[in-house]
Formats: C-alpha cells, sequence, structure tokens
C-alpha cells in the first residue's frame, strides 16, 4: 500500500476521520472479532460514503469553474442528497434528473410504491432542482441526464454532468484516502472489509488502496447487473489514466457477491430487514434498507457459515457502513 503524494487534491467537507470502534456485542454473537467503520457519521448532510467522494469531487467543479451539475439517480439517492449540500457550498446549481425505480433492462421491477419522505424532504431542504419521470432504465435515465445537460448549456451554463454514484476517478480518489485513514486507524490487522458495492468508486478506491496487502476487500452488490464488475474495471483504467502510480485491475479483481441483492435495486429485502433489526436492537447502529442492510446481511451470512474459502479470518473483520440512514423513512 502506497500512500505517496496523490494528483488529487481534496476540498475538506467533512469531519475525517470517521470513527473506527468494535462491535463487542456482534462480536460475541458470532465469537469474531467484528469492527465497524462510521462514514454514516461523516457530520456532512446526513453522512454517507459520498461524501468522500464529494471532496475530490468538489475541487473539480471548481478547477472547471462549474456552473450548473447535472445528476442522476434514484428519487432517493443518498449521492444526490450529498452532492445537493456540496452544490450548495460551493455556490452552483444541482439539477437531479430521477425516477424512482431505475431498472436494468432485462430486470423490471414489479408494482412498486412511488417514493416519498426520506433523502427528497432532505433535498428539497437543500433546493435541488429535481427533474423526477416516470421509471425507466437506467440507461432512459442517463438519457434523460444527457438531455438535461445539453439544454443546460445551451442556456450558457458551464455544465458538468456527473455520472451515477459520482464514480469518477475523483470519486474513487476519495475511497484511496479512506482505505489508508483506517489502516491508520487500526494498529491490529484486519482480515476482512466488507461494504455495499454499486457504482463502483467505493469498491474500486478500497480495492486499489488495498491491493498488495493481505486484506480481502469484499463488496456486497445491491444491485442485480451481472456486469457490474467490468464498469469497475474500466473506472480503475480511468483512475490510472489520472495517476499512472496506481494499478489497473481487472473486473476479476473485484470479490462481489450477489447473493444479497434481494428483489432489486433500491427494493428492501427480508434479509436485510432483519439485518437492520438486528443492529439497531444489539448496538444502537441504524442501517439503510437499500446499501447497509443488504451488506451486513451478507456479513452474517459469513459470521455463521465461515468464509467459502475456507480461510478463516486472522485479525479483524470490518464493516464499512457507508451511510444511508435517511431512506429509512422513505420506505
Ligand atoms: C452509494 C452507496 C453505496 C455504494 O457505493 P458505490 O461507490 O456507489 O459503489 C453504498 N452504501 C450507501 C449507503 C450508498 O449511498
Amino acid at each position: 500500500m502506497d500512500s505517496g503524494a496523490s494528483v488529487f487534491r481534496r476540498t475538506p467537507l467533512l469531519c475525517l476521520p470517521t470513527p473506527f470502534h468494535r462491535l463487542d456485542r456482534v462480536s460475541a454473537d458470532y465469537g469474531a472479532d467484528v469492527w465497524i467503520k462510521r462514514d454514516d457519521l461523516t457530520g456532512f448532510a446526513g453522512g454517507g460514503n459520498k461524501g468522500r467522494k464529494l471532496e475530490y469531487i468538489a475541487t473539480r467543479i471548481q478547477a472547471a469553474q462549474i456552473t450548473t451539475v447535472v445528476c442522476e439517480g434514484s428519487t432517493q439517492s443518498n449521492f444526490i442528497r450529498q452532492l445537493g449540500a456540496t452544490c450548495r457550498v460551493l455556490g452552483v446549481r444541482c439539477v437531479a434528473v430521477v425516477m424512482d425505480y431505475p431498472y436494468e433492462f432485462s430486470l423490471p421491477p414489479g408494482p412498486l410504491v412511488p417514493a416519498s419522505g426520506g433523502n427528497l424532504i432532505l433535498g428539497e431542504i437543500l433546493g435541488i432542482d429535481f427533474r423526477r419521470g416516470p421509471n425507466g432504465t437506467w440507461d432512459e435515465l442517463r438519457a434523460r441526464a444527457e438531455a438535461t445537460a445539453t439544454e443546460e448549456a445551451n442556456r450558457g451554463e458551464r455544465v458538468w454532468h456527473i455520472p451515477v454514484g459520482g464514480s469518477v476517478p475523483e470519486g474513487a480518489a476519495g475511497f484511496l484516502a479512506a482505505a489508508h485513514e483506517l489502516v491508520a486507524q487500526s494498529p491490529e490487522p484486519i482480515a476482512e472489509i466488507w461494504f455495499a458495492s454499486a457504482s463502483g468508486s467505493t469498491h474500486v478506491g478500497l480495492q486499489t488502496a488495498l491491493l498488495d496487502t493481505s486484506i480481502r476487500v469484499q463488496g456486497v452488490a445491491t444491485d442485480p447487473e451481472p456486469g457490474i464488475a467490468e464498469e469497475f474495471a474500466e473506472l480503475s483504467e480511468r483512475l490510472h489514466r489520472a495517476d499512472s502510480s496506481l494499478p489497473v485491475l481487472s473486473a476479476s479483481e473485484f470479490r462481489l457477491t450477489f447473493d444479497f441483492v434481494g428483489p432489486g435495486y433500491g427494493v428492501p429485502s427480508e434479509a436485510g430487514a432483519a439485518a437492520t433489526e438486528y443492529l439497531a436492537r444489539r448496538e444502537g447502529i441504524f442501517l439503510d434498507p437499500i446499501y447497509t442492510a443488504k451488506a451486513f446481511a451478507a456479513l452474517r451470512d459469513r459470521l455463521s457459515s465461515r468464509p467459502a474459502e475456507g480461510r478463516p479470518a486472522e485479525g479483524r473483520i470490518v464493516f464499512w457502513h457507508t451511510g444511508g440512514f435517511p431512506s429509512l423513512f422513505g420506505h
């Protein structure tokens, strides 16, 4: 792990480092040494992993003298909430093209209740310019955002259309730094890190930074898209192009389990609901239904069964809490 100088510059928004502490009751329940990295407690805009990405995205917004940021996502997007706050802090406009349940082409969701509350309320408080449309595929959502970005540019705005979840090299840079932050907080060796993975910059940043350590970086997919690791590899390639000192990772280098996605992206799962109750009642820590509940359900499964590869963990098992608390009130 090389913690040398980075080409990426941080604009401080968060209260770092986020806390890192042991889960005593979970550890006792499962006979393991289980710890938690509290990125739900970043101290910025309701917390969550997107803040780490936005510190580096903010630097580029300023350097490129952007006047309007266009983004897309689900109505309950945690990224859009934190991006909206970042834009306010920087004094730029934030236009969010959203749908309640974007889905993969091959996997349309069943009938679902419209999104309300949660992040939508916080986004309205922040004054995000929401452009809410009917449900459709992720490709349709991207096309709508693309069209909105073009309109804004035609009106004379300097536009940056930021992709879903802030998964640009700057976003991954936030998690390169986060990996170094965690390692510095843990004098005892870490065996495994478990976290919810979706748009990929969390995973790419952590895996890249920890590549030549013995730490197992284990993502839990929250989106059923099977080709997601290919997208992570593309992001890794772009990260390398921005900073050639970083290695390029191939799709097979990302450990990702799809066993806990549940009914679909953005749709709560039963195992996730059970994990949420468990962690709240044992440790007083809340999870969110879309990401962290599913990731913690995967970790519980791993703790109760032993790893598939048969290698017992030596050292700490870390759950990386990526936030999302407000969407508990959106379901
Ligand atoms: C966005 C998000 C994730 C996934 O992070 P990616 O970098 O998009 O893979 C996980 N948990 C929460 C709460 C999120 O909002």
